[in-house]
């Protein structure tokens, strides 16, 4: 596939093969872009600013609309382009392409309700004048879009798509791990808004990104990613604005009042989606002791019945991890926590870039697999006594992204939500539920800013003042 910039395909005799982790096969190949790349593209955004400036609210969320019925028509392609360059489960894949289609959708209704206010300057000590203010939601300029591997769809449009809609122009920086469906994506949007407002660049995070984080001619980046790239990004911004959407370790809780059934199946989606892939991912299972060898058994359970395989095949749950290393790295983490004194409850296994689902029991917060985001398909347990020290363990984490509470018992629910510090809490639901309309970020070393289509478009905007004086 080609890079988009300036509404044309571009290619470069430097390419990089991206390979399915299924099997290693050349699912295609993208061009390596370089800083003369990253330019073109950020002065060609630069130049469509006001072409997009031109078209009214309703041309901006019409040309979304449209996009958005391409998308719709062209999911189930795209579908199985992530299933390749991911390794994602095609049932995954399929709903991750549902969800995009509903970004887009939330986003082409919210370019029609982006509202100022009027401003009550007659507050002021210092005049008598009739002194009469509103304000304006412009938009930024140029927005970068730096994304990574695990939903490169639906996280590009959670950027791309309120930038639209505010009518900023974009240069997305996709991952090289999976830069395939965000290009397709990048071609269709292209399709329905003039040419320069969305370029791709397909390149290097160190050559591609920097080049946008430290351009001053963009005006935002809109990072996903870890907490290492982000933290270098926020030190290379110099006071550009940033959105930081980084890494979890989220909690579940399983208090002594839970629903047992209803949190095991939370726990099995939660932490082997995706093969534990994913940032809202279930990381760390909390569990009281008084439940927990009746949680245990039943988890075992239900996590047996998970079918690994190919991707492709419409019932596998698991396909391999995004690369080798991704799987080695999972790996040392599980063999360190064991030799560190966890118990091997199931799995434990790397064949190439597969990892078993794997449960472990025993695990405290001095382990490496817990201390730190295993990106894997791992299930620590860590047992507690009572609902304070479920809290102080579930706090005991730089990260703060969301977590999940099962009980069934009114005080301890609004205790956890009040004193878990993390940017949702969810009362009998998994930390991994995120619906694309509600305001999503995490604190700590989670991130900076908030995503969700009403939140990220208020983000995609300045507010300037008008002030008129009556004579
Ligand atoms: P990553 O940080 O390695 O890469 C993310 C992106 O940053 C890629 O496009 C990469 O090319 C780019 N990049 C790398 N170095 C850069 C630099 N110096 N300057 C600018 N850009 C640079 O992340 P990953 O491995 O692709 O994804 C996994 C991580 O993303 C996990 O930590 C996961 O928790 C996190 N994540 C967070 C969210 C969220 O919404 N909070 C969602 C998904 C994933």
């Amino acid at each position: 596939m080609k890079m988009l910039i300036n509404g044309e395909f571009i290619d470069k005799e430097d390419k990089q093969n991206i390979l399915n982790p299924f099997n290693g096969e050349v699912v295609d190949t993208v061009p390596i872009g370089d800083l003369g790349d990253a330019k073109y593209a950020i002065d060609s955004a630069n130049l469509a600013k006001k072409s997009i400036c031109d078209m009214s609210a309703k041309e901006v969320s019409n040309a979304l609309y449209e996009a958005c019925c391409e998308l719709e028509e062209k999911s189930k392609k795209i579908a199985k382009l992530i299933s390749l360059e991911v390794g994602k489960p095609y049932k995954h894949a399929i709903v991750e392409m549902q969800r995009s289609v509903e970004t887009l959708k939330l986003s082409a209704e919210e370019a029609k309700r982006i509202y100022g206010e009027s401003v009550p300057l007659d507050v002021a000590g210092s005049t008598d004048d009739k002194f009469y203010g509103f304000t304006k939601k412009i938009p930024l300029g140029v927005v970068g879009s730096i994304t990574p591997f695990n939903f490169p769809v639906n996280l590009a449009l959670h950027k791309i798509a309120p930038a639209l809609a505010a009518k900023n122009t974009i240069v997305m920086k996709p991952s090289m791990e999976a830069p395939l469906s965000a290009l397709k994506l990048a071609e269709i949007l292209n399709n329905h808004f003039p040419k320069g407002v969305i370029n791709a660049v397909t390149g290097y995070g160190s050559e591609i990104g920097d080049a946008l984080v430290t351009s001053p001619d963009v005006d935002k980046i809109s990072f996903t990613g870890s907490v290492a790239t982000g933290l270098f990004i926020s030190s290379r911004a110099r006071g550009k604005k940033l959105t930081l959407e980084l890494g979890g370790n989220d909690p579940l809780l399983v208090l002594e009042d839970a629903n047992i059934q209803e949190a095991v199946k939370a726990a099995v989606s939660g932490a082997f989606s995706n093969s534990g892939q994913v940032c809202i991912g279930v990381k760390r299972i909390i569990l009281d002791n008084k439940i927990a060898d009746e949680f245990i058994d039943l988890f075992i359970k239900e996590t047996k019945k998970l079918k690994i395989g190919n991707p492709l095949d419409k019932d596998t749950d698991l396909g391999p991890v995004i690369d080798e290393n991704a799987a080695i790295n999972i790996e040392e983490s599980v063999n360190n926590a064991i030799k560190d004194g966890a118990d091997l409850l199931y799995g434990g296994k790397r064949d190439n870039c597969f990892f078993e689902p794997t449960i472990l029991d025993n695990v405290n917060m001095s382990m490496d697999l817990v201390a730190n985001e295993t990106f894997g398909p791992i299930a620590p347990l860590i047992r507690v006594n009572g609902v304070d020290e479920a809290i102080k363990v579930a706090n005991d984490t730089q990260y703060g992204l969301q977590a999940g509470v099962f009980t069934e018992n009114v005080n301890n629910a609004l205790r956890c939500a009040d004193e878990i510090v993390a940017g949702a809490v969810l009362i009998n639901k998994a930390s991994s539920f995120r619906a694309d309309n509600m305001p999503f970020g995490g604190f700590k070393s989670s991130g900076m800013g908030k995503e969700g289509i009403k939140y990220a478009v208020e983000d995609m905007c300045k507010t300037k003042l008008i002030a008129f004086r009556q004579l």
